[in-house]
């Protein structure tokens, strides 16, 4: 079965088609035949192309072109044409899954892409401004270059869909509740699978494990989930909520924003863009919103970068303490994403707070690896897993699942 992975953002779109056989029961991802890439970001009016295969071939060219259907077109095309041809013709893709992210409070699972769905989409992009607009669009897009192939939405709020009231509700007026302001919760996908995985590593059944995800990339979030489902997250109506991340605030006293609209005269535009592009890691050490450039200019005495680490751990620390009492214990804490599967500095520091647990660590196994695995000391308490996020794989396999469904 030819699965085709579609994640469409507002400046740049990744794509993977994976060669699957249905009835295979793979435990591990299988590495993806093709990847592709457009990238709008660099220059206005022309777009980035990229795309490798499995085997080793790759091709990169520049497209003078805004349009997402014109970028889309010609990356489909280095499916079927020239040094990256996986296959025959476009006709041979089976499903397309779309990576969305907002699906609102009433989808908990990936669906069939159906004219409703797409209302769904549209009707969100108030709460996804940048973003569900971008999946809309590339949804449109495959489906007039592809015709009638069953497409399928990802959905990242999903996996947080079924979140307990108290752990979805402001305490502001009731009618926020009303109006659909609550928490959501993102990176869905990532946690939804996270959990799952841990569930195969540590060779016990899902529904009976307590786990903490933790998504560590640009973006940051945790998730505390109880017997496969995610009972609480710190990520809320927006992304923009919980840990620190990269150039994100994470959560700060909304008493500040009144203070700076009142103060300074800040706008709602002006505000957006200082918590979500100039905060963070990059707003508080003044050097870069990636960890490693961070942990760099600490090195040559850099007290700002020495801040911004020491309060991106003491706010993970806090969080995870957070979903450790929602939870009410742990068997395992699960690091994903970026930071997540390559910073052992973080699940050194992270770990440390929760000695008290039990929770230790096996210094012998401190070092990045490309394989998924436990970390923690042979009598540790709390297993600690470091697992690479496989958000396309996961996608992937929802759509065998549907394809499955339709046929049978
Ligand atoms: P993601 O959003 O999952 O692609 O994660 C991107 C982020 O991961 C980067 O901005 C870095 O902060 C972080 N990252 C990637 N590799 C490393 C590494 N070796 N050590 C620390 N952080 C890393």
């Amino acid at each position: 079965m030819k699965i085709l992975v579609l994640n469409a953002g507002s400046s740049s779109h990744k794509s993977s088609l994976f060669d699957l056989d249905p009835a295979a029961n793979d435990l591990t991802p299988p590495a993806p035949v093709w990847r592709g890439q457009l990238d709008w970001s660099h220059q206005a009016g022309q777009v980035e192309l990229s795309a490798h295969t499995a085997g080793g071939a790759s091709i990169e060219e520049v497209i003078k072109t805004d349009s997402k259907m014109e970028g889309l077109e010609r990356l489909l095309k280095t499916l079927h044409q020239g040094p990256t041809q996986v296959i025959d013709a476009l006709s041979a893709i089976d499903v397309v899954g779309h990576r969305v992210v907002h699906g609102g409070p009433d989808y908990s699972d990936s669906v069939a892409i159906s004219e409703t769905v797409k209302t769904t989409i549209r009707e969100l992009i108030p709460l996804a401004p940048s973003h569900n607009p971008a999946n809309l669009e590339g949804i449109e897009v495959l489906e007039q270059l592809l015709g009638d192939v069953p497409q399928l939405a990802a959905f990242d709020t999903a996996f947080h869909a079924g979140l307990p009231a108290a752990a979805a509700t402001y305490p502001g007026p009731y009618a926020w509740w009303e109006k659909g302001i609550r928490r959501y919760g993102f990176h869905g996908i990532s946690h939804r699978y996270g959990a799952q995985r841990a569930a195969q590593l540590l060779q016990r059944d899902l529904a009976e494990l307590k786990l903490i995800t933790c998504h560590l990339g640009n973006g940051c979030s945790l998730a505390a989930v109880a017997g496969g489902q995610s009972i609480d997250t710190t990520m809320g109506f927006t992304p923009l909520d919980g840990l620190m991340m990269g150039s994100r605030s994470g959560s700060v006293d909304p008493g500040i924003l009144i203070h700076l609209m009142r103060s300074e005269g800040y706008s709602a535009d002006q505000l957006d863009h200082l918590l979500n592009k100039e905060s963070g890691l990059l707003g508080v050490s003044g050097v870069s919103n990636d960890l490693r450039a961070v942990v760099d200019a600490i090195a040559t005495q850099n007290p700002r970068a020495q801040l911004a680490l020491d309060l991106f751990i003491h706010r993970l620390r806090r969080e995870i303490g957070g979903m450790l009492a929602s939870l009410g214990g742990l068997d395992a804490l699960v690091f994903t994403a970026g930071i997540g599967e390559n910073s052992p500095l973080v699940w050194e520091k992270a770990s440390a707070a929760f000695q008290f647990l039990g929770l230790r660590l096996d210094p012998a196994k401190l070092e990045r690896s490309p394989e998924d695995r436990d970390i923690a000391a042979a009598d540790s308490a709390v297993r600690v897993l470091v697992i690479h996020t496989q958000e396309e794989w996961a996608i992937a396999q929802d759509c065998v699942a549907l394809c499955q469904a339709q046929s049978g």
